[in-house]
């Protein structure tokens, strides 16, 4: 019998890994308004990628339900973050863009990935000690479960890469995890049914620039996120010009001009963050952002961050807006794409189920 094993590790002399086609697989949730964290730690790569991969992107509305979602709210978040890929520069026919609950293998496969990962490895998530917060026993057992669901959307394409920001990075160690230990635990079956050593990829993190961690306009230290109270936190990719200048006007900073070397800024949280989104938005590095600020003051640099910021969204917001008019078209593309991605994935679930030992049809 293969017994199951307790961690993964790639043991020394192990078969070479055999070749898995490269996909690329991300999600976001529908959970509120689409920040400029979202916008560049995130979507701003799902634009990129598609010149050099097949891209399957995803509203992982199962995720969002995962906290209270207003029933009423809900369709409006799932069109909308589809009309935000789509206005972003993402093309639904060249590639796949569906919301999640319409694909049921993703929560199939879940639950299979629910009993090869271990309590011990979710309770180190940290992503749910902080939302969960302090009154942990009311906390919803799905958002618990939730990285072995994002690890079945990934796994349920065999994708190989996955574009994130920096805070998804311990959920996609878990994927990686979980894909092994399938992999070992099945390992006999596998070969039996003639898939090699390895059924699923570990799939590689993407995360890369000088945003993939967009923090608070009002506190450095924070993630800037959807569901922070404060709307003065973040740039919404709503958001009219008026609104993120203010929003930048008031963005902390410390009373310092900028440096000149990027390294002064480990220290600087707050001019770190606005150095970066600056760098980010103009396709160049940190260093090359102080080269043209150096020794400028706030005053200086913060309205040319606006004015970047403008020139860059202004575009997209309008195109969202006009998007989002359009139920009709949006539901096609949604429609489409699940269909297309359910030819995919339910091709994944039989051969889990052969693997597993399931009986199916
Ligand atoms: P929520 O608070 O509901 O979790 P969120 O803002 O974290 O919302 P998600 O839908 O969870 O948004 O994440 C979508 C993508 O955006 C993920 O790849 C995530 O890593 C990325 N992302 C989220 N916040 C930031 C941020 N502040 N900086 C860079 N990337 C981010
Ligand atoms: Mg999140």
């Amino acid at each position: 019998m293969n017994a199951p094993t307790p961690a993964p590790a790639s043991a020394p002399g192990a078969a070479p890994k055999p070749a898995f086609k490269q996909k690329v697989f991300s999600g976001v949730q529908p959970t509120g308004n689409l920040h400029l964290g979202n916008y560049l730690g995130a979507i701003a790569k799902f634009v990129e990628l598609q010149t050099s991969y097949d891209c399957i992107y995803c509203v992982v509305d199962l995720h969002a339900i995962t906290v209270w979602q207003d029933p009423r709210e809900l369709p409006k978040a799932i069109r909308e973050v589809t009309a935000a890929f789509l206005a972003c520069g993402i093309d639904p026919k060249k590639h796949i863009v569906f919301n999640q609950s319409q694909v049921a293998e993703h929560a199939e496969l879940a639950w299979v990935f629910n009993c090869v990962a271990r309590l011990g490895w979710l309770n180190r998530m940290t992503q749910f000690k902080e939302k969960a917060g302090k009154d942990r026993e009311n906390a919803s057992v799905g958002l618990y479960a939730y990285p072995n669901l994002m690890a079945a959307d990934i796994l349920v394409y065999r994708a190989t890469h996955v574009p994130v920001g920096e805070d998804q990075k311990q959920h996609l160690e878990l994927s990686r995890d979980i894909a092994q230990k399938f992999n070992n635990d099945y390992g006999d079956s596998i070969r039996a049914h003639g898939f090699g050593d390895a059924f699923f990829p570990q799939p590689e993190p993407l995360i890369q620039g000088p945003a993939t961690r967009v923090m608070s306009l009002r506190d450095g230290s924070k993630k800037m996120s959807k569901s922070d109270a404060s709307d003065q936190s973040r740039i919404n990719l709503t958001d009219d010009p008026d609104t993120i200048a203010h929003k930048i006007r008031r963005a902390k900073t410390d009373p310092e001009p900028l440096p000149h070397d990027a390294k002064a800024l480990e220290a600087r949280a707050e001019a770190d963050n606005l150095v970066g989104i600056y760098a980010a938005l103009a396709g160049v590095g940190k260093a090359e952002v102080l080269k043209q600020f150096g020794g400028a003051q706030f005053s200086t640099f913060k309205p040319a961050l606006a004015d970047l910021l403008v020139a860059k969204l202004s575009p997209i917001t309008a195109e969202m807006r006009r998007i989002k008019e359009d139920f009709a078209y949006i539901d096609s593309v949604l429609a489409d794409g699940a269909a297309r991605a359910q030819l995919l994935a339910s091709e994944t679930m039989k051969a889990v189920k052969d693997i597993v030992g399931l009986v199916r049809r």
